[in-house]
């Protein structure tokens, strides 16, 4: 009987699935899932993102009625495994874009070729390949806007969604393990961060519908507030690939032509612009984009960094938010700006820091996204945030949490405190701490750092980081 494999990686759903599709095409189809084995130098995945996946699976193996195959090891030695055992005419794939997958991808599709098996790879997860958008000099872009107006926006319009095919499963019985063998679950964090998240592609879809209702008719504005429903939720869902951006670009764009809905998809170009500069510039999780960062002169403050990563600085609106990672795996992006730009201006710590902490605690940590994202807080990406513009937390707090919900969700020992006072207790004054029973340095810490004193000393840092080049 011949068979089409398809290797679900970073696809895993049935809808909009054009390497499925081609599988399917094929008559018989083996859907596998290969827990990788990853060659040095390739982060494995973070605790809270094989969590996710786990439950991704599970999700995806009830849609293909049990029929998804699970193996752990080399890719490359388990395809063969398959191929020897059964009469397999064509592998299919949907395209990954980390730099290791890349290069792995392309010595796997020569030695399958080799031993006569069809290959067929397809893109379901990017709107534009990387490799597809140039400036008229042929040069990749380096700044988000022209790259997103002049070469996303005036190249083709990104294809219209596939329907699911019909998968005639079938499920390899000598071979393959149990999802709980992939060692995957945990009942840790399956207390921590369940009760936030559906996941599967079902889930993904229910919440864009909540999200078309809820969140975008006030989207451009309002995804600015941490504690207001107008984003999306949608990056772990997007990352696993549970629901295409294909799907989401041209639903809102039918929905809604408007401003709110360009600016919701302009959010979409900015997750291709990360994958962009992660393809042409394959050390973006390692190394400064501007190499003149290389000098800047990083603290050394293992205590800082703990205080941060616990949510304990003393600064509510970064505790906040890093207390909401820890506790649903997920950071509001404007929080995300905040707790990062304390890091590296306020604490001084290395954005290296910063990044693996996210890694290992977001639902959504993605290498594209995560690295970019970093280095655009620590000024030393693309298009960055120039370093000296530097957040002032209190003020982001007032303004973008103005009732201060957010920070009395997740930092409740400050509930009782008035709004004057919720975003820096420490200028509250005693009797105010004592009506709200706080009492600094015990029930909540002292800020690590002095706002003003410590953002002078991150000028300053950048000014000697410019003197030595
Ligand atoms: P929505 O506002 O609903 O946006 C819809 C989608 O657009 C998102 O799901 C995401 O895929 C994309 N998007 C939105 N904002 C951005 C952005 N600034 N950059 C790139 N894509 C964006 N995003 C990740 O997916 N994984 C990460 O590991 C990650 N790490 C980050 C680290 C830092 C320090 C910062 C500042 C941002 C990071 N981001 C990351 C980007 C952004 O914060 C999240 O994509 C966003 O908060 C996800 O929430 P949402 O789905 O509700 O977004």
């Amino acid at each position: 009987m011949a068979l089409a494999i398809h290797w679900f990686r970073q696809d895993l759903r049935v809808a909009d699935n054009p390497a499925l599709a081609a599988a399917a095409k094929h008559g018989r189809v083996l859907p596998i899932y290969i827990l990788e084995e990853l060659p040095d130098g390739a982060p494995s995945p973070g605790a809270a993102s094989r969590w996710w996946l786990h439950h991704s699976l599970a999700a995806l193996n009830k849609a293909l009625g049990g029929a998804l195959s699970f193996y752990r090891g080399n890719p490359a030695a388990i395809l063969a495994g398959l191929i020897a055992r059964y009469d397999v005419q064509a592998v299919c794939w949907t395209r990954c874009y980390e730099p290791w997958r890349i290069a792995r991808d392309k010595g796997l599709k020569a030695e399958l070729r080799a031993k006569g098996v069809q290959v067929e790879t397809h893109n379901g997860s990017l709107l534009w390949e990387p490799w597809t958008i140039k400036k008229p000099d042929g040069a990749p872009y380096k700044v988000f806007t022209p790259f997103y107006r002049k070469g996303c926006l005036q190249t083709d319009a990104p294809r219209a969604p596939l329907p699911a095919p019909p998968v005639d499963g079938f499920q390899d019985k000598t071979g393959a393990q149990s999802l709980q063998q992939l060692g995957l679950a945990s009942a840790d964090w399956d207390k921590r961060l369940a009760p936030h998240w559906q996941i599967g592609e079902d889930a993904a879809h229910q919440r864009f519908q909540h999200f078309l209702q809820e969140g975008l008719p006030h989207y451009k504005d309002g995804r600015n507030f941490p504690a207001q429903p107008h984003v999306s939720r949608l990056s772990p869902h997007l990352h696993f690939g549970e629901i295409s951006p294909h799907h989401l670009w041209h639903a809102v764009r039918a929905i809604a032509p408007d401003r709110e809905g360009a600016h919701f998809c302009s959010e979409l170009g900015w997750r291709e612009f990360s994958y962009y500069l992660l393809f042409h510039n394959p050390d973006l999780p390692t190394k400064n984009l501007q190499p003149q960062f290389d000098h800047f002169p990083w603290a050394e403050d293992d205590a800082a960094l703990v205080a941060w990563q616990k949510g304990q600085t003393g600064i509510p609106m970064v505790d906040a938010g890093m207390r909401e990672l820890r506790a649903t795996g997920y950071m509001h992006n404007r929080v995300r700006m905040i707790a990062g730009s304390f890091l590296v201006k306020n604490l001084r710590l290395d954005w290296r820091h910063g990044e693996r902490w996210f890694w290992q605690h977001l639902v959504d940590a993605d290498l594209a996204n995560n690295s970019a994202s970093w280095q655009w807080v620590a000024g030393c990406g693309a298009d960055a945030a120039p370093y000296f513009r530097i957040f002032n937390p209190v003020v982001q707090g007032q303004k973008f949490d103005p009732d201060g919900a957010y920070v009395r969700r997740f930092v409740p020992e400050l509930a009782a405190l008035p709004n004057k006072y919720l975003f820096s207790p420490w200028e509250a004054p005693a009797q105010v701490l004592r009506q709200a029973n706080i009492q600094l340095g015990a029930t909540y810490p002292h800020p690590i750092v002095d706002l003003q004193i410590s953002r002078q000393k991150a000028l300053d840092a950048l000014r000697f980081m410019k003197e030595q080049i």
